[in-house]
């Protein structure tokens, strides 16, 4: 199929823009991308961690004309999220986690799938060809695509970087079988800064764009079903659902202004307790249109019980108690046996005595590395 020129791509990137997209770009499909090899290197180094789908797909990813036949062009976009300032608290006194700011309000993956869906059909309709759309979840190298098309550069911390935008914003793609004339990438624009890699808490970053998910709270927080390794949980620090440490300290996205503060933005520092004692029906009422409703129940709260753990507080001694007692999942209460090993404190421990009788497998385990010291 010939390529079509600049008018044709305006006319894309205009109604992009009037869905309420910031930022769009066009990148040939290439097979096998830029950075194949990377990505298969990466793979087989073990950083993917429990996230076997990656590796399962792995076909699909390298190949777009997998996804969808005859696919020439993978238009990205991005919809921008500015985080409000946190609400000046003491997690630790105050009981307090932290989500990520991506997660504030509805789901994107709904709220950006919908858009998307109409830009397809704007690009069908105006151009003609097929398409398919992607936000996020699909077998799909999203990021080598946004930076094969210039919507900004790979950054040292991984995500994808824009002089106007830093990295705060979320991305979308729609496949198309038409020639689009692609954009030009963009020059590197880290320089020789290394902020994300030296400040990452738990050293997940290292150089040549490298992130271990093994050792990132993001992974652990949001991907990972079952026990979190008892190494790994201090380094949650108070993250229960993701970590945006690696953006916040990009020189790019600290020059940007913060949006103003709303009520929302309580939602980022949410009470612990809450979240350790939501049954299903609550969690879903709660979150059933929110991102964080992909760590289901027992991962929030297991995430819940580690933080708690984290505070050393006292306060939360009488919250994990309870739990211990009526918490129906075995993963959540063995990591609330772990937190109250972590506070350690005279009713921590009777709490621990009280359910070691009736404790069993891995709560059982818990339970007695908690009151050995050894948690
Ligand atoms: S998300 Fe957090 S843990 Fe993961 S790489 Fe970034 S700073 Fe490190
Ligand atoms: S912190 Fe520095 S090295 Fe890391 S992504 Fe931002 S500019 Fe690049």
């Amino acid at each position: 199929m010939a390529s079509r020129g600049g008018a044709l791509k305006q006319i894309i990137r205009d109604a992009a823009l009037r869905l309420g997209f910031d930022l769009c770009a066009f990148a040939p499909v290439v097979v096998p991308p830029p950075h194949a090899a990377f990505v298969q290197q990466w793979l087989a180094d073990g950083n993917a961690a429990g996230m076997p789908y990656i590796q399962r797909h792995i076909k699909r990813r390298l190949d777009p004309q997998r996804v969808l036949y005859h696919a020439r062009t993978i238009i990205s976009v991005a919809s921008r999220y500015r985080p409000p300032p946190l609400p000046p608290i003491d997690w630790q006194a105050q009981l307090r986690g932290r989500v990520a700011a991506y997660a504030l309000g509805a789901d994107y993956h709904l709220t950006m799938g919908a858009r998307l869906g109409e830009l397809a059909r704007t690009v069908e309709d105006i151009g003609g060809g097929r398409t398919r759309v992607y936000v996020d979840t699909g077998a799909i190298l999203e990021r080598e695509w946004a930076a094969a098309g210039g919507l900004g550069w790979f950054g040292k911390n991984t995500n994808i970087l824009h002089t106007g935008e830093g990295s705060w914003f979320l991305l979308g793609e729609v496949l198309t079988t038409l020639e689009l004339d692609p954009d030009a990438p963009w020059p590197d624009h880290c320089g020789t800064c290394t902020r994300c890699l030296d400040l990452c808490p738990t050293g997940a970053l290292s150089p040549g764009y490298r992130l271990d998910a093994r050792r990132c709270i993001s992974y652990w927080t949001i991907e990972h079903r079952g026990s979190i390794p008892r190494e790994m949980r201090p380094q949650l620090g108070n993250w229960v659902f993701g970590c945006d440490i690696c953006q916040e300290v990009c020189p790019w996205n600290e020059k940007l202004a913060r949006r103003e503060s709303t009520p929302e933005a309580d939602q980022l520092v949410p009470y612990l307790p809450d979240l350790l004692q939501l049954d299903e029906a609550g969690f879903a009422a709660r979150y059933q249109t929110s991102a964080l409703f992909r760590t289901r129940r027992e991962g929030l709260a297991r995430n819940a019980a580690v933080v708690l753990g984290n505070t050393r507080n006292p306060a939360a001694v009488a919250h994990l108690a309870q739990a211990l007692r009526a918490e129906p999942s075995p993963v959540v209460r063995a990591h609330v046996a772990w937190a109250l090993g972590q506070i350690g404190d005279a009713a921590a421990r009777r709490a621990l005595d009280l359910a070691r009788a009736h404790a069993q497998g891995e709560v059982a385990r818990e339970i007695d590395a908690a009151l050995s010291g050894a948690a």
